[in-house]
């Protein structure tokens, strides 16, 4: 029985709220708190009439760590999940280990301001020394590994689907699967279609930073950095056919690399349409994908913030999404002496996510394993305190929360390789 808030009420925490409501005997008490409450009251008005867990809903700003303070103590929270973007990642830690709530979120760490002088020198330290591109970056998370461990708290980054789920089917495959795991492909293929010419199923700021940003992947523990879009496969995907997919640098890659150091080579990819990149190579060229304010008019706007309010509302896409999400792993490695090749994935109803949640497919594959994850945490499951990601826990229970949950796996034992 236990008190949670759920920071953020957008797409994903829609999800994540909608399937805490149906276990009560878990999250006993949940409060809805994000920057525009009005979204908060709809959804409890929504869903508190056929829910025993007692909902309620605060106005909060996620910058404002005095704020995060008062909400947590007044409301003698257990855990916060944090559903809302990872720009506030480090403040709600913060706030987290001020009022003793352990925590979970689902994108690591990145800053707002890319520009932002102490953040930058740092970045373009990495950059020198490790080619990694990427503005997300674990290790500024990491860094709080010893106060979470001193305070008795758990801390769960990266568990929405990817990553989260990925990194479980990791830790499942090398537990289960292998002896030693030698290569890992992940692939996360949206076979959704819905009828805008152009649209990102998440939050479009940090769908759009990920996927212009150079690609990379690792090979003995190194980062092997290309222009983004530069490396594209074929693959027939289950439930959906044949799509084009990209290598992209996604995050996970950073985690598994870093607990899993006898994988030899570590690559993600992600199916796009051709629109879908004409759009948005478009859209960068004219400078629109920018986080850094321009003068307009006398004010000051930020191009993709503006983009933002121009483009579908991620949350709104559920209604006319069709078709099934894909995303999985897939491994070559050792068993008693005999190469293997094994695949686990899921595959995930736009349409039935929609009737369950009434949101889409990628909001349900990161909300669904964001609720499973807290379940771990709040029944003593994944007990250990300091600071996790994903691949670092016990996979069995989360994957069969995910499995009863709606998020069932799959497997197959001669699935076709990457080249
Ligand atoms: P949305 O943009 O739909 O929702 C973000 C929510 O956060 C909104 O409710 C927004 O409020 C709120 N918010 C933003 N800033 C603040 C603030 N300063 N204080 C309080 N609340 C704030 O995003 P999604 O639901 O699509 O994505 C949520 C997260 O999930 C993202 O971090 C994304 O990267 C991650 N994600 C992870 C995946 C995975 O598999 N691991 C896959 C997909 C997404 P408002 O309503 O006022 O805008």
């Amino acid at each position: 029985m236990s008190k949670v808030i759920v920071i953020g009420c957008g797409g994903v925490a829609t999800v994540g709220i909608v399937k805490c409501c149906q276990h009560p005997e878990v999250f006993e008490e949940l409060c809805i708190a994000s920057r525009t409450v009005s979204k908060c009251d709809a959804l409890k008005e929504k869903l508190q009439p056929n829910t025993k867990t007692k909902i309620s809903t605060a106005q909060i700003d996620a910058y404002d760590f005095n704020a995060l303070c008062k909400l947590f103590k007044e409301f003698k929270a257990d855990m916060i999940l944090n559903l809302g973007l990872p720009y506030q990642n480090l403040i709600i830690m913060d706030a987290c280990l001020a009022c003793g709530c352990h925590y979970l979120d689902t994108a690591a760490y990145e800053p707002e301001n890319v520009d932002e002088p102490v953040w930058r020198k740092r970045y373009e330290q990495r950059v020198k020394e490790k080619n990694f591109h990427a503005y997300f970056d674990y290790s500024y998370q990491w860094e709080y590994r010893k106060k979470f461990e001193d305070a008795g708290l758990v801390c769960i980054l990266g568990c929405g689907f990817d990553p989260g789920v990925t990194q479980a089917y990791v830790a499942y495959a090398k537990k289960h699967e292998f002896d030693t795991i030698d290569t890992l492909d992940i692939l996360d293929c949206n076979g959704g279609t819905n009828p805008y010419p152009f649209a990102t199923n998440f939050n479009p700021e940090i769908n759009l930073r990920e996927v212009s940003s150079p690609a990379a992947y690792m090979v003995d523990g190194k980062w092997i950095t290309v222009p983004a879009l530069s490396i594209k496969r074929e693959y027939n995907f289950d439930e959906v056919g044949m799509k084009d997919m990209y290598l992209l640098h996604h995050e996970e890659i950073e985690a598994i690399g870093a607990t899993f150091p006898e994988i030899k080579r570590i690559r993600f990819y992600m199916t796009f349409s051709q629109s879908y990149i004409n759009h948005m190579m478009c859209l960068k060229d004219c400078g629109m994908l920018e986080a850094k304010p321009v003068m307009f008019e006398g004010r000051e706007i930020i191009p993709i913030q503006f983009l933002k309010k121009m483009l579908p509302d991620p949350a709104t896409l559920g209604a006319v999404t069709k078709g099934y999400t894909n995303i999985g792993c897939i491994f070559t490695g050792k068993k008693d002496g005999k190469e293997k090749k094994y695949y686990i994935y899921n595959c995930c109803s736009h349409e039935e996510s929609y009737k369950e949640t009434g949101l889409q497919g990628v909001s349900y594959t990161t909300g669904v394993p964001a609720m499973c994850g807290a379940m771990m945490v709040l029944t003593g499951k994944w007990n250990t305190p300091g600071v996790h990601t994903v691949e670092e826990l016990n996979p069995d229970p989360f994957i069969e929360a995910l499995d009863k949950y709606g998020l069932p796996k799959r497997e197959s034992y001669n699935p076709v390789m990457v080249d």
